[in-house]
């Protein structure tokens, strides 16, 4: 059985480092990192997730405001509304809670997004610097991914690397921090021919397909290090709910081959939120050029 790579444990650290320095700016500079969060429609699983993020930046000494806007919200109005936000100085980070209501297009308004504040790292120009491996906002979810593998440990470089699912989201941009780490990286997705044999190549495996469990044990390779970024309800009646959560890697016998493994939930999730409070952190310090003691 291979190791738990917990989650809990390592999001503890770096929030805890978050909150450590949030309160020395607030002592040494008399600043409070915000964060914006805008919330457009009535989508449970956003306004769970955007709830989420207010309380933790609370519970790290930072602010958080929420502006909701309803449904119906032009396309011209959210794309004021970032205008507005980057242009005021008490707000650090902005973040806007995907996915936006069908009539409007996503790409146009994260564009907007003044770089500096692109706390979850979507627009072009972070995405660009992530590419050439500048220093950046990074996305959260991938960043969190490195976080874990270094917390315990796991060697990167020289590694064979296989990342199945390629959203700009997660596999992409977790593809692109393990080739900085001189990881050699397959890319898998939808169309790929024989999933199971590259899948059993790697030394470290991704999951960021979105598909209950599809990845089995007999996917793995012996002692590879399998990291789960999958979030799947799959129906339980022996829960109050009626459901539970899953990730994309079968669980019970993946962990039989793997020498590191993420549970989910308790692995890379927590880590997304614990990023994204880094990230204000950063993009509050780097609004007011004050380095990091
Ligand atoms: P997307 O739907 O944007 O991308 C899924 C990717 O998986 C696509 O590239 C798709 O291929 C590929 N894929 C789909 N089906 C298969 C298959 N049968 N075999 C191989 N590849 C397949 O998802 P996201 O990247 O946004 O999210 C992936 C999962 O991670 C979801 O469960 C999501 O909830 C979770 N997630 C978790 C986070 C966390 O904090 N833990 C954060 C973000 C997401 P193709 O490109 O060909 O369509």
């Amino acid at each position: 059985m291979g190791e738990l790579i917990d989650g809990k444990i390592v999001s503890k650290a770096v929030k805890e480092d978050v909150a450590k320095e949030v309160a020395e700016l607030a002592e040494k500079h008399r600043i409070i990192p915000t964060l914006y969060a805008v919330l457009v429609g009535n989508d449970p699983a956003s306004q769970f997730y955007v709830k989420k993020k207010k309380k933790t930046c609370e519970k790290m000494g930072m602010e958080s405001v929420v502006h909701e806007l309803p449904e119906s919200t032009t396309q011209e109005t959210l794309e004021k509304l970032i205008a507005e936000l980057n242009s005021k100085k008490d707000v650090n980070g902005i973040l806007v809670q995907l996915p936006l209501p069908k009539h409007m297009d996503e790409y146009e308004i994260i564009k907007l997004i003044d770089p500096m504040k692109d706390v979850d790292g979507f627009t072009h120009h972070s995405i660009g610097d992530l590419y050439l491996g500048r220093d950046c906002l990074q996305p959260c979810t991938p960043s969190g991914i490195i976080r874990l593998l270094d917390h315990y440990n796991i060697p990167i470089e020289g590694k064979d690397a296989v990342v199945i699912g390629r959203s700009n989201i997660v596999g992409r941009p977790i593809s692109l921090l393990l080739q900085h780490r001189n990881a050699t990286v397959t890319m898998c997705h939808s169309r790929t021919n024989d999933l199971q044999y590259k899948a059993a190549q790697a030394d470290i495996l991704v999951a960021a397909i979105g598909r209950a469990e599809i990845v089995k044990g007999d996917y793995i390779k012996e002692g590879s290090v399998v990291i789960d970024v999958g979030i799947n309800r799959v129906e339980d009646h022996t829960k109050d709910k009626g459901y539970r959560i899953v990730g994309d890697v079968e669980f019970s016998t993946a962990s039989e081959r793997a020498s590191y493994i993420t549970p989910v939930p308790g692995g890379v999730g927590l880590m997304t939120i614990a990023c994204l409070m880094e990230n204000t952190l950063k993009a509050c310090r780097m609004q007011n050029n004050i380095q990091q003691t």
